[in-house]
């Protein structure tokens, strides 16, 4: 017997025939004898509508306010979800993340888990009954709702698998795996069997939105073996392991010790709406990276890429930097306000929203010189220009014009023998 997570994301609870879909996976593990509890998303698009109100009601909303709208689409879910697999002969009931509880801090839209109090599902999964959780909520200290950021009913899974000392949490979406890169964009992308926690952490940071990158954190801090798989899949279907042995099918996440075979290139992600800051002429002195870049943090900006020039005599350098393309007006005002107060001297600001982020990961990369310069190689056969450069220790990232942004994915993908089956 293995006590299982299985977190159903917004596709896969999108109508109540599909609620009926994921809910037979369910019924598949507790007839195996396995204890279950389930996590859900809102129905897919509903999220977005909820947000869409928020902001039509006032752009300048209470985010204590927008929490409790938001929230709600996970509340039906649940609520369809333990209906239906009570239908099914199922002993069932929906918790909602105060009734769980799950305690997070305070900071509403963006909330961190603090701890989950695993005795209700505890005894719920002991008696036989299957507990359905809200993904995406939780409770602040104030004892209002909170929501965790987009994509957070991941995080809700990972954190509810570690709390209740889960033997798995079973990430179910609509592709069958995590890919070689996003299928929509190249359809000769591959499914992996399995993938670094490291490699999935970057993948997610750079545009993979399979799994939220706080549950990839969350997995890799408390050993939580994580699998990403398809609700679509035939609920009855012989369980088959990607090994061909009986198992659980997708792709599991786990320590790169447990990948005999590691790939220099993973996989390659593609991340839009990239915006491209330019500080012309900024007086060249010790601090001044300290102040253009405690200036946008001061207005909670998240800054990416970082390059900085040297400057030919030592007086003046131009320093970019790219940011969220939501954030540029933002980012741009910020700097502006930082050198009308006398913070930060320079000449001008320039810049430019719509530009591409392509990465290539790999833990492969740590032991292997050269991907850097073959990856420019593989761009520059396509004609395409390069604006900016980031490398880390298992990643190489490009800045690049958003038109030829799928062209450079799928040249990378091919270049890097992703596309050939056994990769
Ligand atoms: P859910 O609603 O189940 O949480 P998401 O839409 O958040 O699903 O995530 C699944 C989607 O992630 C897939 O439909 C796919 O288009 C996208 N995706 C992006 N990169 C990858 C990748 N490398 N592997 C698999 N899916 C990816
Ligand atoms: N429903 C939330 C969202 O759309 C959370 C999630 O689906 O993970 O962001
Ligand atoms: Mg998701």
């Amino acid at each position: 017997m293995a006590r299982i997570v299985m977190k159903f994301g917004g596709t896969s609870v999108a109508t109540v025939e599909r609620i009926r879909q994921a809910a037979r996976h369910v019924k598949r593990e507790v007839d195996a004898g396995n204890q279950v509890t389930v996590v859900v998303s809102a129905m897919s698009g509903k999220t977005n509508e909820l947000v869409g109100w928020v902001n039509e009601s006032s752009k300048l909303h209470d985010a204590r306010e927008y929490d409790a709208v938001v929230a709600s689409g996970e509340q039906v879910t649940a609520g369809l979800m333990a209906i239906v697999l009570s239908e099914m002969g199922i002993e069932s009931r929906s918790f909602q993340g105060w009734q769980v509880p799950i305690r997070t801090d305070d900071a509403h839209g963006a909330a961190r888990i603090v701890e989950i109090d695993p005795t209700e599902l505890d005894k719920r999964m002991t008696e036989g009954w299957v507990p359905v959780v809200t993904g995406f909520q939780g409770i602040a200290p104030s004892g209002r709702i909170t929501t965790l950021g987009r994509g957070g009913s991941d995080t809700s899974a990972v954190a509810i698998a570690a709390a209740v000392s889960a033997d798995r949490c079973d990430i179910y979406t609509d592709v069958d795996g995590v890919y070689t890169t996003d299928p929509r964009i190249d359809p000769k992308a591959r499914r992996l069997n399995r993938i670094a926690f490291e490699e999935m952490l970057e993948m997610a940071s750079l545009g993979a939105k399979v799994l939220m990158i706080r549950s990839v954190e969350m997995a890799m801090a408390y050993k939580v073996r994580l699998v990403v798989r398809s609700t679509f899949d035939d609920p009855d279907a012989p369980q088959i392991a990607p090994d061909g042995t009986p198992g659980v099918p997708g792709t599991l996440v786990c320590d790169e010790d447990e990948i005999m075979e590691k790939q220099i290139v993973s996989g390659v992600t593609l991340a839009k709406a990239e915006a491209k800051i330019t500080l012309r002429d900024v007086k060249d002195k010790p601090g001044v990276a300290a102040a253009v870049f405690g200036a946008l943090a001061d207005e909670s900006i998240v800054v990416d890429m970082i390059v900085q020039n040297i400057s030919d005599d030592g007086s003046v350098t131009d320093i970019t930097f790219t940011v969220p393309d939501s954030e540029y007006d933002k980012s741009v005002k910020a700097l502006e306000a930082a050198r009308a107060s006398g913070i930060i001297e320079y000449q001008r600001v320039t810049g430019s929203k719509g530009g591409a982020k392509v990465s290539v990961v790999g833990v492969g990369m740590r032991n292997h010189a050269g991907v850097a310069a073959s990856m420019f190689k593989a761009l520059a056969d396509k004609g395409i220009n390069i604006q900016l450069i980031t490398t880390s220790e298992i990643k190489t990232s490009v800045l690049i014009d958003d038109e030829y942004a799928e062209l450079a994915v799928r040249a990378l993908h091919t270049y890097y023998g992703l596309d050939k089956p056994g990769a």
